[in-house]
């Protein structure tokens, strides 16, 4: 344990950075509308509980979960707003439900009658949101089915019917034609559930895309994620200067060598050095979550300037080139992701590398790594 974390690989993740875009999000929405924040997947990696605790104070009115496991880490956290599970979940995972007073997503006539079950045998009501089906094509109801399933939600009654909600496939384009298809398709199978003079509970569909430019999607709730740990969803949308990246993923130089002309660099032997060259280790790798796809392509930053990964990232060890580097030493800080004076190292730039998504990498970073919260930046 103390070896862990003495471990010189660590991520710093920046408290005040994480209000501003919180406040950032509240300052685009009309006063009525309620932040439901998305801590899945442990905060998307950057810690749930912690970030959890934070936007509460903020004014979170609701966290989403991927999991009722996830649901119960906050519970045990001492967490008390309510709790949205954002996923279909199977009988095993009923009663984790119940113990943690747990909003549970309803997408199928199965789940809607073997919750009722469990909870009438508990004793107890289970609270839910029907999840609408409008284009995402994961989970959900069709719309054209969701007015009968609303009546047998309300009729069943060990539920408590309290949302209905449904999930933009593409708002991340700048072309919204099918994000306002989406939303079209909901409100009409919603309008058949009010013009019966049914009272609708609180409707929400908004993710973080469709918080940056979609107005007409701030309803009842939003559901933002990824923007309140300061990135982009996708990079064909503009970029929002008021966000700032909450994460850093840093570590430290461990050891320096120079190798003579023609030395071949890790597995593979995927790189060549021409002249004799400076090369430094870092004690990082692919368990870490710093992809392997980032092998011969990716940057670090040392001493604010960008050094270039040479052959094969490793599992836990990673080589780079300090040639251009005047002074770099053992023990020097290395950014990873982050900023290092002027010079920076975004989630984007890695994921665009590694052929994926920021969320991926954040994601992916190692649960095990030491983090640091900076309460003042
Ligand atoms: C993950 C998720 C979100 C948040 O998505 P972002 O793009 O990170 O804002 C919202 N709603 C549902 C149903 C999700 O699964």
């Amino acid at each position: 344990m103390e070896q862990e974390l003495e471990r010189p690989a660590w991520l710093e993740i920046k408290m005040k950075a994480l209000a501003k875009n919180y406040k950032f999000i509240r300052s685009k929405l009309n006063k009525k509308t309620k932040i439901a924040a998305v801590v899945k997947a442990d905060a998307y990696g950057h810690g749930a509980v912690k970030i959890a605790k934070k936007l509460v104070c903020l004014g979170t009115e609701y966290l989403c979960v991927g999991s009722p496991e996830e649901g119960i880490e906050l519970r045990n956290a001492g967490l008390e707003v309510p709790i949205l599970v954002l996923a279909e979940v199977l009988p095993a995972q009923y009663q984790s439900i119940l113990a943690g007073d747990l909003i549970q997503t309803a997408a199928s006539r199965e789940t809607l009658f073997a919750l009722n079950k469990f909870a009438a045998k508990n004793n107890k009501k289970i609270k839910i949101h029907l999840k609408c089906d409008t284009g995402m094509g994961r989970i959900g109801f069709l719309p054209e089915e969701l007015f009968e399933v609303y009546k047998l939600a309300l009729s069943l009654d060990n539920l408590k019917l309290e949302g209905i909600f449904s999930h933009l496939a593409r708002a991340d384009e700048t072309e919204k034609e099918f994000s306002n298809k989406q939303l079209a398709r909901f409100d009409c199978a919603l309008n058949k559930i009010k013009k019966s003079n049914f009272k609708l509970p609180l409707i929400h569909i908004a993710n973080s895309a469709a918080v940056i430019d979609l107005k007409a999607t701030y309803l009842d709730l939003v559901r933002p994620g990824i923007i309140l740990y300061g990135l982009l969803p996708s990079a064909e949308l503009k970029e929002e200067s008021f966000l700032e990246p909450i994460l850093e993923f840093k570590t430290k130089i461990v050891q320096l060598r120079e190798l003579p002309p023609a030395s071949t660099i890790s597995y593979g032997s995927t790189y060549k050095t021409e002249a004799s060259e400076k090369l430094a280790v870092l004690p990082i790798g692919y368990k870490d979550g710093y992809p392997r796809l980032l092998s011969n392509q990716g940057e670090v930053l040392i001493r604010g300037q960008r050094a270039p990964i040479r052959g094969k990232v490793c599992m836990g060890q990673t080589i780079v080139s300090v040639e251009e580097i005047e002074n770099a030493a053992i023990g020097d800080e290395v950014v990873l992701i982050g900023k290092q004076g002027t010079a920076e190292i975004t989630a984007a730039e890695i994921a665009k590398l590694a052929s994926t998504i920021s969320y991926e990498i954040v994601c992916n970073l190692d649960r095990n790594l030491k983090k640091i919260y900076l309460e003042d930046q």
